[in-house]
């Protein structure tokens, strides 16, 4: 073992020195480079057989590349990533490029000092077990389908992937509203509640464990944080809670947006025992996020449309002025309550009426004014109705009223409430209205146009008749 040759690479002068003194020992020989390009002269001139990487102060947006193809340029040499907890993201786009075993730092010496010998030996990391990684894709992708919001999509995911494959609970931490971060949904084998770690459900950019805790740093970070070790988090405190509660591991998973703006968060995965993640495990961690965020996404999207559609039937069936029934509308909802009536062999009158003399009001007082009195006289009318009456602006100031389960008496008392009621009402910024009305009840066989028809020759009636009054329709 003593003859094997080791290069350990970090930028830093302290880390390359401290790795000396622990580990020069293990190795015949150890060379040491302070940047990807020393390390691949070095490489270059003389084969080496482990390859150490100490990612801390490496930066993603700089160092990625040449640190890829150092490792592929190794073939078969093994290479071993010290990768910092909070940064896991390394891992997914490193694993892949040779044989690379990772650890997750920080480490103490000891375990440092047995992890170089172990790999020395040529103990790796283990074979990834496929067929559970594609169970659990499986489940989590049955569980996402059909969604409808975002709530439900965290239940789903959650109760997904807890009890499964070592995980004793998951969270799904979601930006929503006001732009902070909140615990959306979480699931437990055993009855352990988040909530107890994090002291609060929400806000959670404000909480001091952001820096610490798997779920809440990746969420803020957007990159893969994996504590294999409550100590390794740095905080004793978190360390002490999380080993009073039996927990050994946790793993933040950030969300892929798919867009800008897109929904932002992660899934937290709880181990009760210490986990070795084969790279394919941690690549299907990433397509996880990928799912989930596609799962959300929808469920966003979906919302918005019931919202769109929602809108499009309103403005599609209610009049802006008035915000009754409009014409259209009212005509589809006349014919439907007649069939109905007449399936239940039940009474259904038509209420027809329009305002006296309202083209005085828009000559004395204005457009503006005339609306405000459509308005008044709308709610005055309303105000009278029953819950399964509808109101109904056929046009100009005239307007009709369905009353299902109501014969042509009572029709003809409604009327004459609703007439007395739009008499004694004030309009503002004009004198009192008065409104002119028709009763029908639908005969046997008679379809709404007939009804219609009859209505309106009975209002005419009422005009003629010296206006605020009501008469009952002819057969
Ligand atoms: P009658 O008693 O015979 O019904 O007399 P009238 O003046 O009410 O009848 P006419 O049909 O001649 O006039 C109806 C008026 O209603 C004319 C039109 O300017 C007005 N009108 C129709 N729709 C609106 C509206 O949306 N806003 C306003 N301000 N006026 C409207
Ligand atoms: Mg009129
Ligand atoms: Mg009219």
């Amino acid at each position: 073992m003593l003859q094997q040759v080791g290069l350990f690479l970090n930028p830093v002068g302290q880390r390359r020195v401290d790795f000396q003194n622990l580990c020069a020992a293990r190795f015949g020989r150890l060379y040491l480079a302070d940047g990807t390009e020393q390390a691949a002269d070095l490489l270059a001139q003389q084969p080496v057989d482990l390859l150490v990487i100490d990612l801390e102060r490496f930066d993603r947006n700089f160092d990625l590349l040449a640190l890829r193809e150092l490792i592929a340029a190794r073939g078969a040499g093994r290479t071993l990533l010290l990768c910092p907890f909070s940064t896991c993201g390394w891992l997914p786009e490193l694993l892949p490029c040779g044989a690379v075993d990772y650890a997750i730092a920080p480490l103490d010496d000891g375990e440092l000092g047995a992890l170089i010998d172990a790999q020395l030996a040529g103990v790796h990391a283990p074979d990834p077990d496929v067929s559970a990684m594609l169970a659990a894709r499986d489940r989590v992708q049955a569980a996402l389908a059909g969604a409808d919001d975002s709530v439900a999509v965290g239940e789903r995911l959650c109760a997904a992937m807890c009890g499964h494959d070592g995980v004793i609970h998951a969270a799904l931490f979601l930006m929503i509203g006001d732009d902070d971060l909140h615990l959306s949904a979480q699931q437990s084998v055993n009855g352990f509640n988040l909530v107890q770690i994090l002291n609060r459900g929400d806000r959670l950019l404000q909480s001091p464990l952001r820096h610490v805790l798997p779920g809440l740093l990746a969420a803020c970070s957007g990159e893969l944080a994996m504590l294999d070790a409550a100590a390794k988090s740095g905080d004793p405190e978190l360390a002490l809670t999380l080993l009073d509660k039996g927990i050994e591991m946790m793993v933040g998973i950030p969300l892929a947006p798919l867009a800008e703006g897109g929904v932002r968060g992660a899934l937290c995965l709880t181990y009760g025992t210490r986990q070795r993640f084969a790279a394919a495990t941690i690549a299907h961690f990433d397509a996880l996020g990928q799912l989930a965020a596609a799962a959300l996404a929808m469920a966003q999207l979906r919302r918005e449309n019931e919202t769109l559609r929602a809108r499009l039937h309103h403005l599609a069936t209610v009049d802006p002025l008035t915000g009754t029934i409009n014409r259209r509308h009212g005509e589809q909802l006349l014919d439907l309550e007649i069939r109905r009536a007449r399936r239940y062999q039940l009474p259904i009158a038509l209420i027809g009426f329009d305002i006296d003399r309202f083209k005085a009001v828009n000559d004395q007082f204005g457009h503006p004014v005339g609306d405000v009195a459509l308005r008044t006289v709308a709610e005055a009318a309303q105000a009278e109705l029953r819950g399964s009456d509808v109101l109904v602006r056929s046009g100009g100031e005239e307007f009709h009223i369905i009353a299902p389960h109501t014969s042509a008496i009572d029709a003809l008392k409604m009327a004459e409430k609703i007439r007395a009621a739009v008499a004694r009402t004030e309009i503002p910024g004009c004198d009192r209205l008065t409104i002119s009305l028709g009763v029908a009840q639908v005969a046997d066989q008679e379809s709404a146009d007939a009804l219609m028809v009859r209505v309106s020759a009975a209002l005419g009636r009422a005009k003629r008749a010296g206006r605020n009054c009501v008469e009952l329709a002819m057969l």
